[in-house]
């Protein structure tokens, strides 16, 4: 019998996620390209994970679709929330996981899984930039680097300096005087990634901490960011290369758990 497929695509704020697993739930295939406007960048992230699987879109025997845009897409045959999603793809990651910390481009958010791997409660900041993959975007933008740069400077601090102001735009200003003032840029990017933590400390706290504790959505890419949450928290985070698809991963078991046999 041929081999059978299943596609999740997370259409997030910032960037489109798509995952391909095969009948065993192993990752065969995966595409992100920028969500921008419109239907391109998913179909975009498609394109390039079928690629990956060497497959085309015939040989998917289920498609399920989550994020705030996934609406958008119209080869989806089911839906799931984002947070369904984020909870199945940890698990699945993470065998063990309990909480999930979760920052993407728009929203943080902080999981609690059951030992089941299903959800059983959560936290999220979805009203507020700060503390999230865009304050860390528009703070790399001042620097003129890649908010995938912003790790290597915070390892080259020597202190992180204190930004009082909670609001992205304030803070914005805030780094811009720093720097007039002649202070680093690695201590100003310790410094700034040390705010975010506060934050999401802030989202952890409500939630609890319970191990096995893993970090996921894009930020968690930034090792700098990821060590000194790690250290406010007082534990170990687990993480992937692939934490950025955690939300798709999540999809494409969905697709597969309701696809017909
Ligand atoms: P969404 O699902 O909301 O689109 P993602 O989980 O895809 O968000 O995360 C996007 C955010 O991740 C970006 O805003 C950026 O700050 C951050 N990010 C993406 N890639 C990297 C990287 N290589 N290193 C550090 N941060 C990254």
């Amino acid at each position: 019998m041929a081999a059978r497929f299943y596609m999740g695509i997370d259409v997030g704020s910032t960037a489109s996620k798509c995952v391909v697993v095969d009948e065993l739930s192993e990752i065969v295939g995966k595409g992100l390209y920028p969500s921008g406007a419109g239907t391109v960048g998913p179909a975009r992230s498609i394109e390039r994970a079928l690629a990956e699987a060497g497959i085309v879109q015939e040989e998917v025997a289920g498609v399920c679709a989550t994020g705030y845009g996934r609406n958008l897409i119209e080869c989806a045959n089911g839906q799931m929330s984002e947070l369904s999603c984020h909870a199945k793809g940890a698990s699945s990651l993470f065998p063990g996981v309990r909480t999930v910390v979760d920052i993407g481009g728009q929203d943080a958010k902080v999981l609690r899984i059951g030992a089941d791997g299903r959800l059983e409660n959560f936290v999220m900041n979805d009203k507020c930039a700060a503390g999230t993959g865009r304050f860390l975007d528009v703070m790399a933008s001042i620097f003129e680097c890649k908010v995938d740069d912003l790790s290597d400077f915070d390892a080259r601090s020597e202190k992180a300096l204190p930004i009082s102001s909670t609001c992205t735009v304030f803070a914005e200003s805030e780094v811009i005087s720093k720097l007039a003032q002649g202070e680093s840029i690695p201590d100003i990017v310790a410094g700034i990634h040390a705010s975010v933590v506060e934050r999401t400390n802030g989202l952890v706290r409500r939630v609890g901490v319970e191990p096995d504790v893993a970090m996921t959505g894009g930020v968690a890419l930034n090792a700098g960011l990821r060590r000194r949450l790690a250290d406010r928290m007082g534990c170990e985070i687990k993480t992937s290369p692939l934490a950025q698809y955690n939300g798709a991963l999540g999809a494409a078991l969905f697709a597969m758990e309701k696809a017909p046999a």
